[in-house]
């Protein structure tokens, strides 16, 4: 190997650690979730459904799954639903209860802030005739009670609040809430996914109808959720086939995923004893992050939030240039909820609290879990430093809207397209691209100008991405990565894209 070659390698393949602060997004599956899951696919394959001893087994194995997250949520077993993902619990409910009221009630009123399972879900419903109606929150995420009160009226017939939300970790007064509601014939839906585990949850004390959970953020699986509904509280099957769970939601279990779930729910004491040490290293990381960069505005309340969360704006930085950054150094932290970051908008639940868009652009969620280290924030506080410090080179990121035309012509641009040639030759480059593979880059280093801005482009924004941090290093002054590559591209400029696809393109040819 030429040391060029070997040199290339070596930056790609460098051992980086990993700090995983997106503890909100989801999480490990923890050791003994990953053996219980095991067991049950090699000994437990029976359909709980069939009579016969496997069946049964598998009918036990369930059940004791159902009493596990009942417990869990103060919750009886008869109460839960087993569900594919906290987003078809949300979707039963909003559908199910739009359906049951119409057309004698036919408002919702929720929170700015719910997660988009709730969100467009609503929307949807919304397009279809139901009314919504959003609640005010304050500048920490917290529901105004007053105006929640005014706004409820004879026609609504369901209210939906989180009880912590994911990207601010404010919690809210949700039996205040409820009382609210019931006081004026409303249900109540709590979106519960991001509480469990990391504080207490108790369902009869809060008084909610019907609560939403999800095992990927206490260390479960991902791919099963459950939903707790009130004994009396109407509710309709979303699914319609088979007699399973009650004849609320048919087809056949994923039985290893809700035994997952049964053995992450039964470890919620151990998460919830450990929740202290997660909050010491919170405060400490924040108290850090203000001195690092004392114009740096905390956006969670510092009372009532979720142990582990961190809503932090950079004036003056983008978060997808500080995730960029963060993310070559084996950092992952995110600029919201997991379910919107491909889009290219801030986060609805940044500017629903007030924040201008420049400045929700500029914020990012650290979410603590209970495997984070001192170490990790240590790590996490140096690199992050340096590079607020102005000693770390850094990438520009672009998203696909900002590469439109005008870029694409402008003589300035210079577009380095790193894909292999078989995926150059099925979706052609953009106009003006320059092909050169990334996995030989090193040999083309010296006909690519150092006086451009190069926008590096692979087809879905990874591969570029290192490329663009090996360029940096390797002393190009002004290089940036197109998040999403070609695929997020085309998709966003389906008719450009046709037009002008593979139009003088150049091929590089090596040294
Ligand atoms: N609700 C909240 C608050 C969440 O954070 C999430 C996951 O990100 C969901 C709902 C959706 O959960 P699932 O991934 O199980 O559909």
């Amino acid at each position: 190997m030429e040391i060029s070659q070997l040199e290339f390698m070596k930056h790609l393949l460098r051992r980086k650690r990993r700090v995983y602060l997106d503890h909100n997004a989801t999480t490990s599956v923890s050791r003994g979730v990953r053996r219980a899951m095991d067991r049950t696919l090699r000994n437990c394959y029976g359909n709980p459904s069939s009579l016969y001893a496997l069946g049964r087994q598998a009918a036990a194995a369930l059940e004791l799954a159902r009493a596990r997250v009942a417990a869990a949520v103060g919750a009886t077993p008869e109460e839960i639903i087993f569900t594919g993902c906290a987003t078809e619990s949300n979707n039963t409910v909003l559908k199910s209860l739009t359906e049951h009221f119409y057309p004698k009630k036919k408002q919702i009123i929720a929170t700015p802030i719910e997660h988009p399972s709730i969100h467009n879900t609503l929307h949807y419903l919304e397009s279809r005739g139901t009314t919504v109606a959003y609640c005010p929150v304050d500048r920490q995420g917290r529901v105004d009670l007053q105006a929640l009160d005014k706004q409820l009226d004879r026609k609504t017939f369901l209210v939906c609040c989180m009880l912590a939300n994911n990207e601010l970790g404010t919690i809210q007064d949700l039996r205040a809430i409820s009382e609210l509601a019931h006081h004026r014939g409303a249900l109540v839906l709590a979106d519960c996914v991001q509480a469990l585990g990391k504080i207490p949850i108790d369902l009869p004390a809060l008084d909610v109808d019907y609560a939403s959970f999800s095992a990927h953020k206490l260390h479960g699986p991902k791919g099963v959720g459950a939903l707790y509904v009130k004994p009396g509280s109407p509710l309709k099957p979303w699914l319609h086939g088979g007699h399973q769970e009650e004849g609320l939601r048919a087809g056949t279990e994923s039985l290893h995923n809700i035994v997952g779930f049964g053995v992450a729910a039964h470890g919620v004491d151990r998460l919830l004893g450990r929740s202290r040490r997660i909050l010491a290293l919170k405060q400490g990381c924040m108290a850090r992050l203000k001195q690092i960069h004392p114009k740096c505005v905390f956006n969670s309340p510092q009372h009532d939030c979720l142990p582990n969360t961190i809503n932090v704006t950079f004036p003056g930085y983008s978060n997808r240039e500080l995730m960029a950054m963060l993310d070559y150094h084996g950092i992952a932290v995110s600029a919201g909820s997991a379910c919107s970051s491909s889009e290219d908008k801030p986060s609805h639940v940044l500017t629903a609290i007030g924040l201008p868009d420049e400045q929700a652009r500029q914020t990012i969620r650290i979410s603590l879990g209970h495997d984070t280290s001192a170490g990790d924030i240590r790590y996490f506080l140096r690199r992050l430093r340096k590079f607020l410090h102005g000693q770390a080179v850094h990438v520009s990121m672009l998203t696909v809207a900002e590469l439109d035309k005008q870029m694409l012509d402008d003589e300035e641009t210079w577009l380095l397209d790193v894909r292999p040639r078989s995926l150059r030759q099925r979706f052609p480059s953009l106009p003006h691209a320059h092909e050169a593979p990334w996995s030989e880059i090193h040999n083309y280093l010296d006909l690519i100008p150092r006086d451009k801005h190069i926008i590096v482009v692979c087809q879905g924004g990874y591969l570029s991405f290192m490329i663009a941090w090996y360029l940096k290093a390797k002393g190009w002054p002004r290089v940036s990565n197109l998040l999403s590559g070609i695929a997020g591209w085309i998709k966003q400029h389906k008719a450009m894209y046709q037009e002008v696809a593979g139009k003088n393109v150049q091929v590089l040819t090596k040294k």
